[in-house]
């Protein structure tokens, strides 16, 4: 078949790690190496705890090796048992965080416009075994935090915000780091910040903070003192010093990604059948982790499956998050929240959803033939 465009050259992927000049990496580790002091809540650890409160504006940070350890922290030192809330659509680490406590998934439909949780349909899964809420700001759009506080506080449930797609998010200038109970944030390399390997909880209670400090370093309170059942989920120096160097350039990033959005949406503003996922009204500054839109098959006249397979003969390689559903993995698709009667919402948009390439050192021409490429699949 002859195509109207030429394949990339170079594969194009969803996205690629910020990279700060290499220089800049060596001379921290340099200061790194004369310090003699790899781990253990060294000085790169206390700058970066001390950077990111600010970027966050949060009160209370507490860094970790990765997310998902973070996650498996915040649940146990809350206190969840029994049934949690959570969503279906979502990466495998929100779910599985509550297994590794042995808490069980209850899953909640989402809502179509902006994909979270829906928090009209919570109240109908709370059972006497319900002790928290387990809610994702998926794609970076906060979930409807209110609405979520207004039920925790009438049923006295905790909830933590899974955050790892909404670093720097800020809904009415207020960093999404402070809603709820905790929130975690992902530092993995294909995350907009990153340590390549990292995470993060953030509180609005210090004393949640002071518990997780001890939880993530085995329960150690000094040398005569071990006081709880802890775990190694401490961020090395070499992890922080990397996350240092990389902040500087993360507004850089921003900006870049912020123009690409706008080109990839002007593009698609009258494809009917490409829906662009749309920042709630209240957002005051995105994330801009994911450039995402829906497809609408009927409109389209193809699938967002067509469109996916079809965009790799160009080299161009875009993901279908979150597709399998959480809810239909094999090991939790017997729950009786995972039937598809109970997300019906989530169940027809894990077939809708697609994430394009959307990385600052991609150009306009770049956005643009990626564009036209999807656009010219229509019929
Ligand atoms: C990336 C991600 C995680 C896991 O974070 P890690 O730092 O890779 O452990 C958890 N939840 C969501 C929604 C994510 O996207």
């Amino acid at each position: 078949m002859d195509k109207q465009f030429k394949p990339f050259e170079q594969p194009i992927y969803v996205t690629r790690p910020i990279l700060p000049p290499l220089e800049q990496v060596l001379r921290k580790i340099e200061d790194i190496w004369e310090s003699k002091w790899l781990t253990n809540l060294g000085e790169q650890h206390s700058e970066l705890e001390k950077q990111l409160k600010k970027y966050l504006k949060v009160n209370c940070i507490s860094l970790f090796n990765n997310g998902t350890t973070a996650l498996i922290v915040a649940i146990r030192a809350l206190g969840l048992t029994g049934e949690v809330i959570t969503t279906p659509f979502t990466f495998p680490a929100t779910v599985n965080a509550l297994e590794w406590n042995g808490v069980k998934p209850v899953f909640c439909d989402i809502t179509p416009h902006n994909l979270n949780i829906d928090p009209n349909r919570i109240e109908g899964l709370i059972t006497p075994k319900t002790t928290g809420i387990l809610a994702v700001h998926t794609f970076g759009n906060p979930s409807d935090v209110e609405k979520i506080q207004y039920i925790a506080d009438k049923y006295r449930l905790k909830v933590i915000y899974d955050s790892a797609h909404a670093f720097g998010t800020e809904l009415n200038n207020k960093g999404i780091g402070n809603f709820g109970d905790a929130s975690m944030f992902s530092f993995h390399a294909t995350k907009l910040f990153h340590t390549a390997e990292g995470g993060a909880l953030t509180f609005s209670d210090s004393a949640v903070m002071k518990k997780v400090n001890l939880m993530k370093n085995f329960g150690i309170k000094n040398e005569n003192e071990i006081l709880i059942t802890g775990i190694n989920g401490k961020m090395n120096e070499i992890q922080a010093g990397l996350g240092l160097v990389l902040l500087d350039y993360i507004e850089d990033e921003r900006n870049k990604r912020s123009a690409l959005k706008k080109i990839y949406t002007e593009k698609f503003s009258d494809i009917s059948g490409i829906d662009v996922l749309c920042k709630n009204d209240d957002v005051t500054k995105e994330s801009l982790q994911y450039f995402v839109v829906k497809i609408n098959k009927e409109k389209f006249g193809k699938s967002r499956d067509y469109i996916y397979n079809e965009l790799k003969s160009y080299n161009i390689f875009t993901r279908k998050y979150f597709c399998p559903l959480c809810s239909n993995y094999p090991h939790y698709k017997d729950l009786r929240s995972a039937s598809i009667s109970n997300l019906s919402v989530a169940n027809q948009i894990e077939n809708e959803v697609l994430c394009l390439p959307f990385y600052g050192e991609l150009n306009k021409t770049e956005i643009d033939k990626i564009s036209d490429i999807i656009i010219s699949f229509k019929t």
